[in-house]
């Protein structure tokens, strides 16, 4: 035996129906089964409006029943063509009978101007006994076997006409003496039970979860299948969290108190009869059936999800009641809650203080106006007796609660837990917990609900790491890093990690999406309606639209970028920099930068800043933090140097070494930047700051290899041609150099005592730089534990996909 119910959106329209007969079909061929059915979506709303609708004499109560019946009319009016003609016209009579008690109800309420408990009952249950009408019909068709239960009369309930509980003991006696053929299927509507005299009562919105749970029970089903319209229960509502993992399996008390605490997906009361019968419920899905679903039962799987949901509930509301000393904290409790229970209010924590001698109860702001009322009259007299100091309430509040049974073994999780806590602070009103609850809460303000839980479960399942990257520069480095972004796509998913581009900017304009800039169309960037760029705007965007760890990625060479650091920090920015001038401004500024990224713990990474991807930065960090020391370095940091040299070599003359790099593409449109040795000297600066020496940029010496006549050119035509007249010098110092088995490099050195220079020197084949030619750079370091042999980090040292690709590597260790 097996118990299938369906929610009303899973009967909302004729296919809908179609859909669930089939489940229904396909599930009958392998064992009897029990089809509880909920109303069609919308319909027990339109029932329960109609009563005030009346009551208020907004609407006609024609016009009511008019779009009731029509709305069944268009529902079923599909199944006219099946040949049982005469089958329909009985189904639209029962739904006709239907609409007219409905009318004949609604009158009685006009003229007394009044609606019983049990009338509404009557009026709000319609739309599950018509469903039953539709599902009989469309089985009957096809010539099944049907019993349809009828609940009022076999589930016996105490409690009131509007939510009433069920006795299972009694209820299944009945239903036993009921001898249903086990050739039948049996049909039932939820929602829908009895009282002791057998009058018909409901079992709370939602009901039919319920009424399904007891129908398992009394039938002795080994399953409970609940279908909707989701995959089951994710960790968190997906409506708020899109990144919401569904739940593969639940133990009972988790479900419980997932939905104590406000998971919409099951009625409180339907996992209780299951549990102690050690029935298995399963959520599914009428939209994607070959979804598993969640499973709930008493099996403690093993599962990485450890944290089993996180729920919140919107409208709830404190009260901290203040107690004299001499009064007793506990007996104190022990009043309150006879008070709570006597108006039957749902109450989420009660939590003692004592060292302030304070009570917090946290409760459903739908009760405040009761609870309000009757708390005056209650504890006025306490106030009066000196029993308490004074009761003070607290609105605007929501509950957000993670369910776990084991919290106990995870005490990691906890920290998470606090660690978010301290980021909203000033927000969180109170937390609830103990180790061993299944629960732990969280009141906090209204207003920071939706990043309080963001925050939260991006911490607690952390899935697939997010990295947020804000590009700002997209010359050649920016382009080639987006396209190996987008290359590395799928392969980053596997390593569950994925990067969301949100800002791409030129100088001028700047793209921004808050969840992904899928389409990067460069050209999109000279668009008229896009916003101009301000960097001030950008820095906002995180916080305003909740992106978590955002990373400014640095491709320009703007010295203004470069001054906006500190205050990039500032704004919560990591920083990947391919921008030199972060790095090589005054020895202050430069101090200043790395300290506030420390301070507000932020990663500024800038491994490009030195031999492009080579592993510089990186290795030279590692070296000083575990206890090497530096003794000397020497190095050629430049791939237009390395290359014009290795050329002379070939005895190839200088201007024309020059001519063809820079036809090649491997110095700087003016090849002077290269040839005077600035970048040279910028790359050693970095260096040695970085192992300590507090320099500046003047500090590094250069031999300079252009006469000032050349320097002093303003027409790089002009540069071109005079350089000949180096030739012969070039040729000269060549010779020489060969006559000694030697070649001419033009290498930057770092001194033990942090003397930095850069120099054309003449160098043996024992050096290392000895090589270097075609555009390589090579990068020598001297340490206590490298020598005599040095650490030797050489390759390509300039190019766009050795730059983006450091970049790239940068911002995947962020
Ligand atoms: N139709 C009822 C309601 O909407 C019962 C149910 O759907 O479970 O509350
Ligand atoms: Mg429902």
């Amino acid at each position: 035996m097996r118990v299938l119910k369906f929610g009303g959106t899973s009967l909302a329209n004729a296919e809908k129906f179609q859909i669930v007969l089939q489940i229904i079909i396909k599930k009958f061929k392998k064992e009897q089964i029990g089809i509880v059915l909920s109303a069609p979506s919308t319909i027990t709303n339109l029932l329960f409006n109609s009563i005030t609708l009346v009551l208020e004499k907004k609407k006609k109560i024609k016009e009511i029943i008019k779009k009731i019946y029509i709305f069944f009319r268009n529902l079923i009016n599909s199944f006219k063509t099946t040949k049982q003609i005469i089958k329909y016209k009985k189904l639209k009579k029962k739904i006709k009978k239907k609409c007219i008690f409905l009318q004949k109800k609604l009158k009685i309420i006009k003229y007394a101007k009044t609606c019983s408990d049990s009338i509404k009952a009557k009026i709000i249950s319609i739309g599950e006994k018509i469903s039953v009408y539709i599902m009989y019909f469309l089985l009957k068709i096809k010539k099944y076997h049907i019993t349809i239960i009828d609940p009022v009369k076999n589930f016996i309930t105490t409690g009131t006409y509007l939510n009433s509980k069920i006795d299972l003991k009694n209820s299944k006696n009945n239903i036993e003496k009921l001898k249903i053929p086990k050739t039948n299927i049996i049909l039932m509507p939820g929602f829908i039970a009895g009282n002791q005299n057998k009058k018909l009562v409901i079992l709370g919105r939602n009901g039919s979860d319920y009424s399904a749970a007891a129908l398992s029970v009394c039938t002795n089903a080994k399953i409970c299948e609940i279908w909707t319209d989701v995959d089951g229960i994710y960790t968190c509502d997906p409506q708020k969290i899109s990144t919401a993992v569904l739940l593969k399996n639940l133990i009972y008390q988790e479900a419980q108190e997932l939905s104590f605490f406000g998971a919409k997906i099951l009625h409180p009361s339907t996992i209780s009869p299951l549990k102690k019968n050690n029935i298995p419920c399963i959520i599914k899905n009428t939209n994607n059936l070959t979804s598993k679903g969640t499973k709930i039962n008493n099996e403690t799987k093993k599962s990485h999800v450890f944290i089993k949901g996180l729920t919140y509930i919107k409208k709830i509301f404190l009260i901290t009641f203040k107690i004299f000393k001499k009064i007793k904290i506990l007996k104190y409790i022990e009043l309150i809650l006879n008070f709570i229970n006597i108006h039957k209010i749902k109450i989420f924590f009660i939590k003692p203080s004592y060292t302030h001698q304070k009570i917090l109860i946290c409760l459903p702001t739908e009760k405040k106006k009761i609870i309000l009322k009757n708390l005056n009259n209650f504890f006025l007299k306490d106030l009066s007796k000196k029993k308490i100091i004074y009761f003070k309430i607290t609105q605007n509040l929501s509950l957000v609660s993670l369910i776990s049974s084991n919290f106990y073994y995870n005490h990691y999780i906890i920290q998470f837990i606090f660690q978010t806590i301290q980021k909203y602070k000033k927000n969180i009103i109170e937390i609830d917990h103990s180790l061993y609850n299944f629960h732990f809460l969280i009141l906090l303000n209204n207003t920071i609900l939706s990043s309080f839980l963001k925050t939260l479960h991006q911490k607690i399942y952390y899935q697939r790491k997010k990295i947020h990257i804000f590009i700002i520069g997209i010359g050649g480095i920016g382009q080639t890093l987006l396209k190996q972004i987008t290359q590395q796509k799928e392969f980053l998913k596997n390593k569950n990690k994925k990067i969301c581009i949100h800002v791409i900017s030129n100088s001028k304009k700047y793209l921004f999406d808050k969840k992904n800039i899928l389409n990067f169309d460069l050209k999109n960037l000279k668009q008229d309606t896009l916003k101009n760029f301000d960097l001030k705007e950008i820095l906002k965007l995180p916080e305003n639209f909740n992106i978590q760890n955002p990373i400014l990625i640095d491709c320009t060479s703007s010295t203004q970028i470069a001054k906006n650091y500190i205050n990039i920090f500032k704004k919560g920015f990591h920083i990947v920099s391919a921008n030199k001038k972060s790095n090589t401004t005054n020895f202050q500024s430069y101090k200043k930068i790395h300290k506030t990224a420390l301070f507000y713990k932020k990663k500024f990474f800038y491994e490009t800043h030195v031999g492009a991807g080579l592993p510089i930065i990186k290795n030279l960090k590692n070296l000083l933090s575990t206890g090497d020391k530096f003794q000397k370095f020497s190095g050629i940091l430049s791939g237009s140097m390395s290359f014009i040299f290795g050329l002379l070599e070939k005895n190839i003359t200088f201007s024309k070494a020059v001519k063809k790099a820079k036809k090649l593409g491997f110095t700087e449109p003016d090849p002077r930047e290269d040839l005077s040795g600035i970048d040279i000297a910028r790359k050693l600066l970095i260096i040695a700051r970085e192992i300590g020496y507090k320099l500046e940029l003047s500090d590094i010496k250069i031999e300079n290899i252009l006469p000032k006549n050349i320097l002093k050119l303003k027409n790089i035509e002009e540069v071109m041609t005079n350089l000949t007249t180096l030739d012969n010098i070039f040729f000269e110092k060549n010779k020489i150099a060969q006559k000694m088995n030697q070649v001419l490099r033009f290498i930057g050195t770092i001194k033990k005592d942090g003397v930095c220079e850069v120099k054309l020197k003449s160098i043996s084949k024992k050096n290392p730089l000895y090589k270097i030619k075609n555009g390589e750079n090579i990068f020598v370091f001297y340490t206590q534990y490298y020598s005599p042999i040095p650490l030797i980090i050489q390759g390509y040292g300039a190019g766009k996909n050795v730059t983006a690709s450091g970049m790239f590597s940068d911002l995947l260790h962020i």
